[in-house]
């Protein structure tokens, strides 16, 4: 089927050319384009900024760089301009100015930079919502001093990894009123962040603060750098048919990739890497990617606390939004290598059913999103603290109420006083319930 459906394709292309071979010498005017530049977008990021320009066919170019002062200029073969240049670089830093020259045919487009940047230049095939594209990307040229780590310094504060998904180019999941994935994710990922920073013991790192996109391997290798202790990552979800609803929560394994479900998505997240990647970082942008390369760094402690954070965050999120599973979608151990980081991966809705997809654009619906996911992480951290952490010397641990325990028993044995259970868990009088749950001081 796939074969047959290529040849027809070579077919109508050698039949294109051939109407191109006689239509050129119909017209044998030196100026005729065939080609044309119909769109511009600049994304501006923290550390790199993308340009992308949409072209009507497969684009013909050439570029090279001039310095003092520094400029990047593209010419485009048999094509002309049809995008208005000038406030194109107004909100970058990176490019100053774009101009453009027309000599015989060709379209001579020059980028006035700010200063010199690595540069990678690569077409897309249509893909999505777009047709052909020219991507450039100008990155900054990083100090290896920058890049690397600096040594752990405790605060006492945990460090969350806020991941919106998608960004820039790649728009994640469209939903049928148009809502686009990379909105909703930066949207919830922003209150979150909130939240987090509010909490004292909790700080956030944002891996994405603004509509760019960022690739896989820097989005974990800036946890890293972030010295982050737990990493979310925030999605909705999509389907082919509107029927599908809830949200759910992915501790990240290859199993992902392998599961039923993931079949599909692995298909859909072809297409997204198409919509934003590009050359050697285009593998980097999909969801099961993600779980892929999470995968390769997963170890059973990091799965453990991955595993605890999920199954809170799905008891806050049951609270307000319908699950479409209701168990941390998971992981074979056994697929497992190792990992630094904890993570998991939020599906905040199918943004492919219409009530959800209101929902989801829904400011107060985002908040509690946010809540949930915000509630989940810190009730885990509380039981769970890490060493050293603000929340060891607040946290509690839990204790489950046996035949012929009393609050003074338990008060002797956890070091601790009476009034202080009874206030800590808001008890009215001395008497306990068998199988009730006590909160108990981490009194250390
Ligand atoms: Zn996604």
């Amino acid at each position: 089927m796939y074969w047959r459906i290529l040849l027809t394709l070579a077919k109508l292309r050698a039949l294109s050319l051939l109407c191109v071979i006689v239509l050129s010498s119909l017209f044998s005017i030196s100026t005729f384009a065939a080609n044309s530049i119909d769109g511009i977008r600049v994304w501006p990021a923290p550390e790199n900024t993308r340009i992308v320009f949409d072209v009507k066919e497969k684009p013909d170019y050439k570029y090279f760089t001039l310095s003092k002062p520094n400029r990047l200029v593209i010419d485009f073969s048999n094509t002309t301009n049809a995008v208005a240049l000038k406030n194109l670089a107004d909100n970058d830093p990176r490019v100053k100015l774009f101009r453009s020259s027309v000599k015989k045919g060709k379209t001579r487009l020059v980028l006035e930079l700010s200063k010199s940047y690595q540069l990678t230049v690569f077409p897309l095939a249509p893909a999505g919502q777009y047709g052909h594209r020219l991507v450039i990307d100008l990155y900054d040229k990083a100090s290896s001093k920058e890049r690397t780590s600096k040594p752990k310094q405790s605060t006492g504060d945990i460090i969350i990894g806020i991941d919106a998904g998608h960004g820039g180019e790649d728009p994640g999941s469209i939903g049928g009123k148009g809502t686009y994935e990379k909105r909703v994710t930066l949207a919830i990922a922003k209150k979150l962040q909130k939240l987090i920073n509010k909490e004292k013991g909790m700080k956030a790192v944002m891996i994405r603060t603004g509509d760019y996109h960022v690739d896989l391997n820097r989005r974990t290798s800036l946890a890293r750098e972030k010295n982050v202790d737990f990493f979310v990552s925030v999605h909705a979800d999509a389907f082919s048919t509107p029927v599908p609803s809830g949200a759910s929560v992915w501790v990240v394994t290859k199993r992902r990739a392998e599961s039923e479900l993931s079949r599909w998505l692995v298909n859909r997240e072809k297409k997204s890497e198409l919509l934003g990647g590009g050359g050697g970082v285009i593998k980097n942008t999909s969801d099961s990617h993600l779980a892929l390369a999470l995968a390769d760094m997963s170890k059973e402690h990091s799965l453990a606390v991955s595993f605890g954070v999920a199954n809170n965050v799905i008891k806050e999120m049951k609270k307000i939004t319908k699950m479409h599973k209701k168990t941390p979608q998971n992981g074979n151990f056994a697929v497992l290598k190792s990992s630094d980081i904890p993570s998991i991966l939020v599906e905040t809705g199918f943004i492919s059913n219409h009530r959800e997809e209101k929902n989801l654009t829904w400011s107060k619906h985002q908040q509690r999103l946010a809540n949930a996911i915000h509630q989940g992480i810190k009730s885990h951290f509380l039981a769970h603290p890490l060493t050293g952490s603000y929340f060891a010397s607040v946290g509690y641990k839990k204790h489950k109420v046996r035949s012929g325990e009393s609050l003074s028993v338990l008060a002797k044995r956890y070091n601790t006083s009476m009034t202080k259970l009874k206030s800590i868990n808001n008890l009215k009088s001395n008497s306990l319930r068998i199988g009730q749950t006590l909160k108990i001081p981490r009194t250390g």
